[in-house]
Parts: structure tokens; sequence; C-alpha cells
């Protein structure tokens, strides 16, 4: 069966096509600028150029109806007819506490979905387009929802519950729920495969290190603790977000700029992190190249971030009272030879000793860490995509 992979966002959408008889990745692209000039698709068959078409795209549905043009497409395409996909995997980024696990869709979940807006505006409404796009266009393919936030939902409640009044967690659902679960769940997963042990028996701590970031604590193949919270603005230092704050900076903030509410969620969200902290970059190359030169402040950026990763590191291996094998995965932690070295270093005590020549490899799947070491170090590209196409593939099979 071949499973379309859709991952909406509020004006861009990211496909993919596999095969999941063989877990085959196909084609996949990517939609831009939806319903503003200049929109486009770009579209790569495995193994052959990818293809850019700027092309008007008015609405999701447009732009899924042109995904559906190129993968039938004569030269470009993987199906001649769409009744070779037999289902549709979504990825969602809030269930709130409603699903623990990916879902099949109908009405209630649709239902669902729509009351987790609230905790989600920026990322369900997109998600839920893309979802009635899909349908309107392929009304009698099952589709099946998978979220960002069903991983970490086996927390238990000391990891998820703030320290506030009790009755906003009843009221309004204020509690962490974490991100990035399907990325964390993955890499933990093949951590286990690689190592040659089971899920079941490991402690591990997964760094998912890109332009959003977030460390999980997994016992046992179950998330205990997780850095993101009710929103993705918690914990890590990240590109733009502020990760961690004390609370009482940002009515301080505001009193002492005149800020209004909004203004500040834009600084907490699109002007903090590496980026406020350096003034330079977002982009952890781009530090690099400024910290090489003597930039003081990126080099700053990038300490702060390295420190942060470390401390939740620390946090997680008192909670877990111990680890395995940490793991490292997205963006930084693929490629980013010298923060992982610097996350690292100077961690023998705890059992932690990187292997300074393997850890000089960027985006393959690799034991970084030295023989001798207690803890193992893992790299891990993530794979989201096929963890969608597999939980919708298992849930469709079994209809
Ligand atoms: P992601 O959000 O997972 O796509 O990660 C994107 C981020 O990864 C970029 O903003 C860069 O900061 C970082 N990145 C990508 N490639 C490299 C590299 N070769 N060295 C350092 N950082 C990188």
């Amino acid at each position: 069966m071949k499973v379309l992979v859709i991952n909406c966002g509020s004006s861009s959408l990211k496909y993919q096509v596999l095969d999941m008889t063989n877990e085959v990745l196909e084609c996949k692209g990517l939609v831009e600028r939806i319903g503003m000039d200049g929109s486009a698709i770009t579209h790569e068959k495995i193994g052959m150029e990818k293809f850019k078409n700027i092309v008007p795209m008015q609405d999701h549905k447009d732009a899924i109806g042109h995904v559906l043009d190129a993968i039938q497409d004569e030269d470009h395409g993987v199906i001649k007819d769409m009744s070779e996909i037999g289902a549709v995997g979504h990825r969602v980024v809030h269930a709130g506490e409603k699903y623990a696990h990916s879902v099949l869709i109908d009405d209630t979940v649709m239902a669902a979905l729509e009351d987790c807006v609230e905790l989600a505006p920026l990322h369900n409404p997109p998600n839920l387009l893309g979802i009635r796009a899909c349908q309107d266009l392929m009304p009698n393919t099952p589709m099946v929802a998978v979220f960002d936030t069903a991983f970490h939902q086996t927390m238990p409640p000391e990891s998820y519950i703030y320290a506030i009044p009790y009755e906003y967690y009843q009221k309004y659902g204020i509690r962490r729920y974490g991100f990035h679960g399907t990325s964390h769940k993955y890499v933990a997963e093949r951590a286990a495969d690689m190592l040659n042990v089971n899920l079941e028996d490991l402690k591990l701590i997964t760094c998912h290190l890109g332009n959003g970031a977030s460390v999980s604590a997994i016992k046992r193949g179950k998330c205990l603790d997780t850095s993101m919270g009710f929103t993705p603005l918690e914990g890590l230092v990240m590109g733009t977000r502020s990760g961690d704050i004390d609370p009482a900076i940002v009515t301080y903030i505001r009193e002492k700029e005149g800020l209004d509410q909004g203004v500040a969620n834009e600084i907490l969200n699109k002007k903090s992190g590496v980026l406020g902290i350096s003034g330079v970059s977002s982009d952890f190359r781009d530090l690099e190249a400024a910290a090489e030169d003597g930039n003081e402040r990126a080099l700053l950026a990038l300490k702060v971030f390295a420190h942060k990763v470390k401390s939740y590191i620390g946090a997680y291996i008192a909670e877990m009272n111990g680890v395995d094998a940490i793991i490292f995965t997205a963006g930084v932690g693929e490629n980013d030879i010298g923060m992982r070295d610097i996350i690292c270093n100077d961690m023998g005590n705890l059992g932690i000793k990187l292997d300074l020549v393997k850890n000089k490899v960027r985006g393959k799947e690799m034991i970084i860490s030295r023989d001798d070491s207690k803890v193992k170090v893992l790299l891990i590209p993530t794979n989201e995509e096929l963890m969608i196409a597999r939980d919708t593939y298992d849930i469709v099979t079994k209809l």
C-alpha cells in the first residue's frame, strides 16, 4: 500500500509518498506561499531532478490539488491514479489530552481537534485545513491523524502539572503537553535497534535540536518528561524562541517598553533564542562562522544553548536514576559537530565520553561515543514522515 503523508502549515505544506510494503520513499515535495503571490510547488521523484512550478494557489485545497497532480505526473509522478494511494497520514500538532495514539479520522475526531484549536491556535487550524482539503479531494480514502503531543501523554502528573492554581488545569487544560513526540519516538525506537537492546530495557535521553528544540527522558519506551510545555516555547533555548525564562520578565519588559501582549509573544517566539542573544542569526552555521570571526555574542549564544541542553540532560539523568544512551537528532543535532562536542564535553563523571573522531559525521546513523563510554551517544537522523506513514499503514490495514 502507498501512503501519502501531509504536513500542513499556515502557508506551506510538505508531502511524501511512501510504499509501505517495503517502507520506501518514492517522492517528496514542498508547497510554499499558499494564498500569497508567488506560490510554488517543488517536487522530487526519488532518483530524479527536482522541479519547481510557480503557480497561483488560493488556498490549501488548491495546494493539495497540485500535490495530487504532481504525484500522478507522467514523468515525475509515482502513481498512475489516486486509487493507488491506500491512505493519507496527517501530522497534527496538538491533541490535548484527547489522544495518546494516532487515530483514524472521523467526525468525532475532527470535532475533538477543533476543541484543541484554542491550545494551538497557530498550528492546529492549518492542520485541519489540510485534512478537510484532502477529504474533499479524496472522499473515499481513509485518513489518519498523527499527533506531536501523543507520545508525551505517558508523562506522570509530577512532570506535567505547573505549580499554579490547580483550577487552571481543570478549567483550561493548562499543563505541560510536550511536542516533537513523533521524532522523539522514532529516534528512541531506532536507538534500541542500533544498540540491539529491547526498548523496554533502556533509559534514553533524546535531544531533538533543530530550529525548534526539545529534550525527552524516555524510560522503558515511555516518555517520562520533556522540555516543551503548554506550548512549544518552553524548555531549551531555540533558534528564535526563548525557552525557559522567569515569567516575571515578561511583565517587567512590557512595562518598561510599553508593549502589548501580542508584541511580547512575538518577541519571545520570533526574536529571542540564539538570534536574540547574538543579534546575528538563528542559524547555527552563521553563528559558528561569526564566533570564529571573533563575534563574542555569537559565541555566547552557542554557549547558552549548549548549557541549557546539558542542564536538561543532567536533570533527566537524575529523574531516571541513570541513562543508557543520549541521542542527537534534527538539524543541529544531526549536523553540528561542534555543538555536540560542547554539550557532551566534561561529562566523564556521568559516564558520557564522546569520541571526537567518530563525532566528525553529519546526518548519518552512528554511535559516536568512545568504546569505554558507559553511556552511549548516538546520532540518528529523524524521520517523522516515516513514523506518520507507519502509524497510518498500521491503522488502515486493521480496518
Ligand atoms: P530543523 O529545524 O531540524 O530543520 O533544523 C534547522 C537548523 O539546523 C538550522 O537553522 C541550522 O541552525 C541547523 N543546521 C543545519 N545544518 C547545519 C550544519 N551543517 N551545522 C550547524 N547547524 C546546522
